[in-house]
């Protein structure tokens, strides 16, 4: 069977690696490996799909704001806005969550009860107060993640789909990469696994960060009342649940769950949907009419919950895109343009500038 060469392999193409190549296609010869035969099938395609600059803290933030205005320009926000909500449980939280967007110059403002009410109708009288955040947008995560892979494709990169990486051995150049539809030999291993990422650092002899996969859960619901299609996404202070209006008067609940698991294609709990839909229950008076369907994605996290993006202190040639957890779409456009700078040795460009890549490299895992 024919080796495929190129400059760079990026193992995954979700939106990490579909993002980077396209950032780096112009200048590199790039080979995008993935397992599956449809790109985006693991978490990319099965995201809540909100841009929210508040959401992954004061260190995420800085990637988030950096990609907006890629994500302006190219039409894949929409207006959506986000009230966070606490009851008395939930005050400090709210507290704290006030203080970090001051902080960090997100845009917020407080809203009493009858405010809380008038935003919300049928909110439960525990919730008293709310937090608003009116730049959170939602993101067309398909057109965004097609956008990148075309943009990749039209600069040269090949896709090769079906293609598991089953091992990665060092050559005298560089890597020899065994995937399920032939061997690719590069310079560079970018490693973009998602939640795969430690078993690709493994295969290649790098150094063993922990990238750990927790599954989420999202569940398609109507209600009566519908939730109407203007509404924000409506936020838990205390991490319970969110939810957010879907088209036909439709809404995506999340339990807001987080359960350590091995990779694997994951599928949802009915345990964890019928503890969404009780918590709901708790926070509206809306009657659930119906369970539409339900889904469940994996958010991997480092130990320290920052992305992990940089060359491998161990391994020469092997460079890591990992660790999106629950952020990895609404930072795609700026994480890219990082890495891409950092991987190809150049000067990070202007919307990332101001951002010290070092903070997310793997070397500070020692
Ligand atoms: C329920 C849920 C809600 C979320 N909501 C949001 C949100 O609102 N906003 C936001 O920004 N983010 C959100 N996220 C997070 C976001 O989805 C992820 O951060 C992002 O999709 C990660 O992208 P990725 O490319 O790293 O991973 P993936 O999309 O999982 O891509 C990794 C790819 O690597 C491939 N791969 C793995 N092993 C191999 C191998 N051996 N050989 C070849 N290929 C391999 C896999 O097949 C996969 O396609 C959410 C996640 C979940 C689960």
């Amino acid at each position: 069977m024919d080796v495929t060469q190129a400059d760079i392999a990026i193992v995954g193409a979700g939106i990490a690696g579909a993002s980077l190549a396209a950032m780096i296609g112009d200048r590199a010869q790039v080979v995008l490996i993935e397992a599956e035969s449809q790109p985006g099938y693991h978490s990319t395609g099965r995201s809540a799909a909100f841009w929210s600059e508040s959401y992954g803290g004061p260190l995420v933030q800085p990637l988030t704001a950096a990609s907006r205005p890629w994500l302006e320009a190219n039409g894949f926000l929409h207006p959506r806005g986000c009230i966070h909500v606490a009851d008395a449980q939930g005050r400090a939280a709210l507290d704290d969550l006030a203080t970090e967007m001051a902080e960090c110059g997100v845009e917020h403002a407080w809203l009493d009860r009858a405010a809380l009410e008038a935003a919300i109708p049928g909110l439960r009288p525990e919730f008293t107060v709310g937090l608003t955040e009116p730049t959170c947008r939602d993101i067309d995560v398909g057109g965004l993640h097609g956008d990148f892979l075309s943009r990749a494709r039209r600069s040269g990169t090949i896709l090769l789909t079906d293609a598991e990486v089953t091992d990665i051995a060092r050559t005298e150049s560089g890597w020899r990469i065994a995937t399920r539809a032939g061997d690719v030999s590069s310079r560079v291993v970018v490693n973009a696994a998602g939640a795969w990422a430690s078993r690709i650092a493994a295969m290649a002899g790098a150094s063993a960060v922990d990238i750990q996969p927790y599954r989420r859960t999202i569940a398609q619901l109507t209600t009566d009342p519908a939730m109407a299609p203007a509404m924000p996404l409506v936020m838990d202070a205390l991490g319970r649940f969110y939810f957010k209006p879907e088209a036909g008067g439709r809404l995506w609940l999340s339990p807001h769950d987080e359960t350590p698991v091995e990779p694997h294609d994951v599928a949802p709990e009915e345990l964890d949907v019928a503890i969404a839909i009780d918590r709901f229950e708790h926070v509206v008076d809306w009657r659930v009419i119906r369970r539409e369907r339900a889904w469940a994605g994996l958010r991997s996290f480092a130990p320290d919950r920052l992305p992990v993006y940089g060359f491998d202190g161990q391994a020469p040639g092997f460079f890591w895109f990992a660790g999106q957890g629950g952020f990895g779409i609404q930072t795609a456009p700026a994480a890219a343009m990082l890495a891409a700078a950092v991987l190809l040795g150049e000067a990070l460009p202007e919307p990332v500038a101001a951002i010290d890549p070092e903070r997310y490299s793997p070397r500070r895992f020692g």
